[in-house]
């Protein structure tokens, strides 16, 4: 150590990063070659970027390469690049601390059960991390391109809680990773492990890869070898020889790319475990000329509904890499699709600013959505539906943003979305617009659905008896989203979407005359009975009227301000801690209820009053699952119970 070392802790989320690293990674530990590789291939890309400006900062190495070498008698493993390079600030930034927003949240949400955190740390993406699953010791040797020879940095760590920094002297530019391996990795010291590990992973990167090779000189014909074997033996030598293809995945021809190809692709770019679910590569020529290519990761990530998650596409210009994260070119909703767009028309020094408002990158951002959204209207549609079923499962609450943010798409989207519905027994999400509507009778001409809180809620609800026994299929929404979705959509296919809740519920021709007859002479001929028991309830309600959307029950409430706000929206907004004034009621009475005629004969003016009491309370429970006082019920029941 040199006196300008400097010794260092990380910080606490790396700490638990190196604990996790060491204990639940082992099986998947190959994954270190890809990190590493990617790292030295972005640095490279960094520098290629730097060069458009700026011919120079290539000095007299501008053969831009990864190269991998081994060395059996010390056991070390070493990944060099001439890329950007490091200083000492930034390696102590890159090498000791997680940028990514929400990490704290993110390793309070771990578990300790070792399955399902290695699951979710896979998600999170370990970087340059993953060097200490195999690796007892590493040391990053870097020197950035605008440092000096002697500004070079040496970071050195065996990956507990420590590492040292200090400055050394570096011939050239670039950084080496130099991995002390731990015994039981020695295979990577061998040279078939790495080849096949170097071309499943950096074929499609657009960096040589390089390992030495010892050439013999080809044997030359008998004459001469006799004449001159001595030297032909000496002439052996060994030789950096590039072993990957190098051709960026994304400007070959998709006819000549294997899935596996796709697949290996999309882990480097988004550092993901896992297979993706979909793709989609497209090459645009015409007004614009671009390529993209789209992944739908199998999970949602971890942070997908933190507002600062960091999304978007790799950005790159004729080639060249531009940015990480490019959120411009998708929408809001499909924040989940990773990939990476290759524009050719985009200026080359393109910033974050210059894109934020720029009619081209609309341009673009709209071609990537359609083209997204073919891909998924394609998964939607094809004959094995467990990947779609996945995809709904894990992305379905922000498909729905979609209908609210992206009017241009909106139909697309909507046969994107499905629901749960009372067509179904069960909780699953497996109905569509389309299911729904070729079900629906010649007399009907709305949507039904509705939202609760919970989907047994809604299963249960009292306004869905009208339906069951006329036979409508009603939507069941009860996810956070659908409430603010339900009230922006109003119509799908010139079908209108009505909430069973609604106060003045339109059944159209689902209305059968006779019974609407019934519901208006029921009404005169009970007249005085209503006004009887309005007057009993007070304030609670603003009016009480007969039904006809209930059979099994005796009553329900309809909330006053039901065009703006359900119930469900009343809870949301009461959740959220939102004073709200007391909610008023219309009491709608189902004259055919047993209940309902006991109370018509009621003389007794005092058990009128709790009678009618109870029917308000009854229907607010149904429809709210809670009642304000649960006390006064309580007290209420038992003393009807017991006749008093
Ligand atoms: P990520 O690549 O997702 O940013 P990593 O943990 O892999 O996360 O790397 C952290 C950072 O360290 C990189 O963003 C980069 O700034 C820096 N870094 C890592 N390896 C290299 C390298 N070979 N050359 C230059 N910088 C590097
Ligand atoms: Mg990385």
């Amino acid at each position: 150590m040199t006196d300008n070392t400097e010794k260092r802790g990380f910080q606490t989320e790396v700490k638990q990063l190196l604990n996790l690293l060491a204990n639940s990674l082992y099986s998947n530990k190959e994954v270190f070659l890809r990190e590493l590789i990617s790292n030295a291939s972005d640095a490279i890309d960094k520098l290629r970027f730097k060069a458009v400006q700026d011919q120079s900062v290539y000095g007299n190495d501008s053969n831009l390469h990864i190269r991998l070498s081994a060395d059996k008698d010390k056991k070390t493993l070493t990944i060099s690049d001439n890329g950007i390079g490091m200083t000492r600030d930034q390696i102590c930034e890159h090498l000791g601390t997680i940028a990514k927003s929400g990490t704290a949240e993110f390793f309070k949400n771990l578990s300790g059960d070792q399955a399902r955190d290695s699951q979710l740390i896979g998600q999170f993406g370990v970087g340059f991390y993953s060097a200490f699953i195999v690796a007892d010791k590493v040391t990053v040797i870097s020197r950035s391109a605008e440092a000096a020879p002697d500004q070079a940095v040496c970071w050195e760590s065996d990956g507990t809680g420590e590492y040292t920094v200090s400055t050394v002297n570096k011939a050239d530019r670039g950084t080496d990773v130099i991995l002390s391996l731990k015994e039981e990795n020695s295979e990577y010291l061998e040279d078939w492990t790495l080849r096949s590990a170097v071309t499943k992973y950096s074929d499609h990167i657009s960096v040589p890869v390089e390992m030495l090779e010892t050439v013999k000189p080809e044997k030359k014909d008998d004459a001469e070898e006799n004449k001159d074997e001595k030297e032909a033996e000496t002439a052996e030598y060994t030789e950096w020889k590039q072993i990957n293809e190098a051709k960026a995945l994304w400007t070959r021809s998709a006819k000549d790319i294997t899935d596996d190809e796709y697949k290996e692709f999309y882990k480097h770019i988004s550092h993901d475990y896992d297979d993706p679910l979909v793709w989609a590569h497209n090459h645009v020529e015409g007004a614009q000329e671009y390529t993209s290519l789209l992944y739908v990761p199998k999970h949602a990530p971890w942070d997908l509904f933190n507002r600062e998650q960091k999304h978007g596409l790799k950005l790159y210009v004729q080639r060249v890499f531009i940015m990480d994260d490019a959120e411009q070119f998708m929408p809001g909703y499909l924040r989940f699709v990773k990939g990476v767009l290759d524009s050719n028309d985009l200026p080359l020094n393109v910033s974050r600013e210059i894109l934020q408002d720029s009619k081209l990158t609309s341009k673009l951002k709209s071609g990537c959505t359609k083209k997204a959204l073919q891909m998924l209207t394609k998964m939607a549609k094809d004959e094995n539906q467990d990947n779609y079923k996945t995809f709904w499962k894990e992305y379905g609450s922000v498909i729905k943003e979609g209908l609210v943010e992206d009017y241009e798409n909106r139909e697309e989207i909507f046969d994107l979305i499905r629901f749960a519905s009372t067509h179904n027994d069960n909780s699953e999400q497996n109905v569509s617009l389309k299911d729904y509507i070729s079900r629906m009778p010649e007399k009907q001409k709305n949507i039904y659905f509705l939202t609760a809180a919970t989907y047994a809620a809604a299963a249960s609800s009292p306004y869905l008896e009208t339906f069951k026994k006329k036979g409508i299929e009603v939507l069941l929404l009860t996810e956070r989203v659908d409430e603010w979705v339900m009230n922006q959509v109003t119509e799908y296919k010139e079908k209108k979407f009505i909430s069973v809740t609604a106060s003045d519920l339109e059944l159209g021709d689902l209305e059968d005359k006779e019974e609407k007859e019934k519901q208006e002479s029921q009404a005169k001929e009970n007249e005085d009975f209503l006004k009887k028991v309005k007057e009993a309830l007070g304030e609670q309600v603003t009016d009480v009227k007969v039904t006809n959307r209930l059979t099994d029950t005796p009553s329900c409430v309809i909330g006053q301000g039901n065009q703006m706000m359900t119930a469900q929206m009343r809870r949301l907004l009461e959740a959220s801690g939102q004073k709200l004034p007391d909610e008023k009621y219309t009491l709608e009475i189902n004259m055919d209820h047993d209940l309902v005629k006991q109370l018509a004969q009621e003389t007794d003016e005092s058990r009128f009053k709790d009678w009618a009491q109870l029917i308000l309370d009854e229907a607010i429970l149904a429809d709210q699952g809670a009642l304000k006082e649960p006390a006064r019920y309580v007290k209420l029941v038992n003393s009807l119970l017991l006749h008093k």
